[in-house]
């Protein structure tokens, strides 16, 4: 725009369309770089943009780092650059040129939704403040004992995500764990014992040292219980980490262990496909450790386990 203005000083009418014309050309000449550019920079293994740092083969193909590291990993003999078939090697060679390429390149924000294009030095900060952002915190509570209604909360941070806790679901449970504790045991104590299908037997949250953990146990109605910790974050959040349930009872314990889903999982999904501990009804009230006499009281020690994957 500035440049357009700058040329019109001192034109006449004829003048006014050459500017339009010369602005015109300017811009296309500007789509089409960047267009250039974005070919030049996608990965021809993932098609994805690259960032630095980018390498190469022997004949200059140019791949992202991500399928560099994989490919170089695979056996010798199927290290081979995928557009030409020439062997890579070990020592990987670098294309700096690309990497310079990259560093003036305008990337799309990593948020869907959002058209705002940023270098890659301030891309994060754009990302961070993007009104396209995912919430970070999302709440997903159970609002019925049956499982087909979630609370649809979504908020901005953590501290947010706890006021609402308090302030929607005083009744919900919270145990806090310090930095650096792996393992807590919940103590799991109910009146009910369910009969419908998804119906929640037990809801808890966790601070994990910062992070917000939903636990649940429900009975799918089919002669089955399920545990499940879920992360309270939108799967925008890129850490991962990996939780675990163990149910003790008098006489054995079952433990389970995979990477904590989001709480936006459906509890359908995660007994579908295994995201969460499992198991026979019969075996449960084996580990029922109300005594005589409580008959309806259901007593079960969880012990949770929570890490960072490394
Ligand atoms: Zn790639
Ligand atoms: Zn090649
Ligand atoms: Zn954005
Ligand atoms: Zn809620």
């Amino acid at each position: 725009m500035a440049e357009a203005k700058g040329v019109g000083a001192g034109g006449g009418g004829g003048g006014a369309g050459r500017k339009r014309k010369a602005s015109e050309q300017e811009k296309e000449g500007a789509e089409e770089q960047s267009a250039t550019l974005e070919k030049l920079l996608t990965c021809g293994v993932c098609c994805e943009l690259m960032e630095p740092p980018i390498y190469q083969c022997i004949h200059g193909h140019t791949l992202c780092k991500s399928c560099m590291d994989r490919i170089v990993h695979e056996p010798p003999l199927r290290r081979l650059c995928p557009t030409c078939r020439a062997k890579l090697s070990l020592q990987r060679s670098r294309n700096l040129v690309a990497d310079t390429l990259a560093e003036s390149f305008l990337y799309p924000c990593p948020h869907e939704g959002c058209s705002e294009r940023r270098k890659l030095s301030a891309r994060a900060e754009h990302a961070a403040a993007c009104p396209n952002r995912p919430r970070s915190a999302v709440c997903h509570f159970p609002l019925h004992r049956s499982h087909g209604e979630f609370c649809p909360w979504r908020g901005g941070s953590l501290e947010e995500f706890w006021t609402h806790l308090r302030e929607h679901h005083p009744t919900m449970p919270v145990t806090s764990v310090q930095p650096g504790c792996t393992e807590v045991t919940q103590q799991i104590i109910s009146l009910q014992t369910p009969c419908l299908r998804y119906e929640c037997l037990w809801a808890f949250a966790i601070n994990w040292s910062g992070v917000a953990l939903l636990g649940n146990v429900w009975f799918s109605g089919t002669s089955s219980y399920h545990f499940a910790l879920r992360v309270a974050q939108a799967p925008g959040d890129s850490r991962k980490f990996q939780c675990g349930v163990k149910v003790s009872g008098t006489s054995s314990e079952i433990a389970w262990k995979d990477v904590a889903p989001p709480a936006t999982a459906r509890v359908s999904t995660l007994q579908d496909e295994g995201r969460c501990l499992s198991l026979p009804k019969a075996l449960v009230e084996r580990l029922n450790t109300a005594g005589s006499g409580e008959e309806h009281l259901f007593k079960l020690r969880l012990v949770l386990s929570f890490e960072v994957v490394p």
